[in-house]
């Protein structure tokens, strides 16, 4: 049995990194799995696979999120979890910041979250659940990503009011934070043939060891494991609360 027999989930920007380590895992437990990203190749690929299926979706286009949804009910008749994982990050101090890139990242990260609740939860059955991915910039600063972590901070406030107002129809909806996690966002190296991957990885991994209690950055499976846990029956009584996942990194500072 696996912990998501006959539910049908969407994950977006599942064609790689966390949202890939979602839709297999969902997958492996059980579920039909909608893989929706703007990358078709990879998405595709991927959906094929795992035996999903690919639908193209911008999270931050509302006539997208329409017809995605729209395929996923002529393909299954229902739909029960949505995780709403794509994301995009840039850097930039505040004060260099052009507004285009300030709403681009709103966009996608912000309003494509609030989309993902707003067009799936009138079509989702009661007792469906909803998993935004926040981040660990969500609930505290850093430097040089002033964009991204007020995308991640409103997606917190957007959870919790999406939780009260699901919750009599017994739809959960609950956020993921994440700390440093082994993907392309946090080592673009990796997908760059000009630059050395490895290397950039081994320093990523040197720099983690220093700040993440833990002493290494997280893997994107790790990720999953949490968002399979909010979306299946063992989170039966959770709604509305951010999961840091980080290693221990918010915790506080070590000395020495
Ligand atoms: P990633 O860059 O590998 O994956 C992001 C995915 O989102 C990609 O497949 C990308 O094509 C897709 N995407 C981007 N814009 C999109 C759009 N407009 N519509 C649909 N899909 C789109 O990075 P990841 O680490 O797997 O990121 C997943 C989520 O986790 C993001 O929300 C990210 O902000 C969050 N997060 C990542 C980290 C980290 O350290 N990697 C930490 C905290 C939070």
């Amino acid at each position: 049995m696996g912990k998501l027999d006959g539910r049908v989930v969407l994950v977006t920007g599942a064609a790689r990194g966390q949202g890939e380590q979602e839709a297999r895992l969902f997958r492996a437990e059980g579920a039909e799995v909608v893989v929706a990203d703007v990358l078709d190749e990879q998405g595709e690929a991927l959906a094929e696979e795992i035996g999903a299926r690919y639908v193209h979706l911008d999270v931050s286009r509302e006539d997208e999120w329409r017809s995605a949804v729209e395929t996923v009910a002529e393909a299954h008749g229902r739909i029960d979890g949505l995780v709403n994982n794509a994301g995009i990050l840039r850097f930039n101090a505040l004060l260099d910041t052009p507004l285009d890139e300030f709403m681009r990242i709103v966009e996608v990260n912000q309003v494509g979250c609030f989309l993902g609740v707003k067009t799936v939860a009138p079509r989702m059955s009661d007792g469906g659940t909803i998993v935004n991915t926040a981040s660990y910039t969500g609930v505290t600063g850093m430097a040089a990503v002033g964009a991204y972590a007020a995308s991640k901070h409103a997606i917190l406030g957007l959870t919790r009011v999406a939780a009260l107002e699901l919750a009599p129809r017994g739809i959960r909806v609950n956020a993921m934070c994440p700390g440093a996690i082994d993907t392309a966002m946090s080592n673009p190296a990796a997908l760059d043939p000009s630059m050395d991957g490895e290397e950039a990885a081994r320093g990523l991994d040197r720099f983690y060891r220093k700040i993440v209690p833990l002493g290494r950055i997280g893997q994107p499976q790790e990720v999953a494991r949490l968002a399979l846990f909010l979306s299946c029956e063992d989170s039966s009584y959770i709604t509305g609360q951010p999961f840091v996942i980080d290693g221990g990194w918010l915790a506080g500072v070590s000395l020495g």
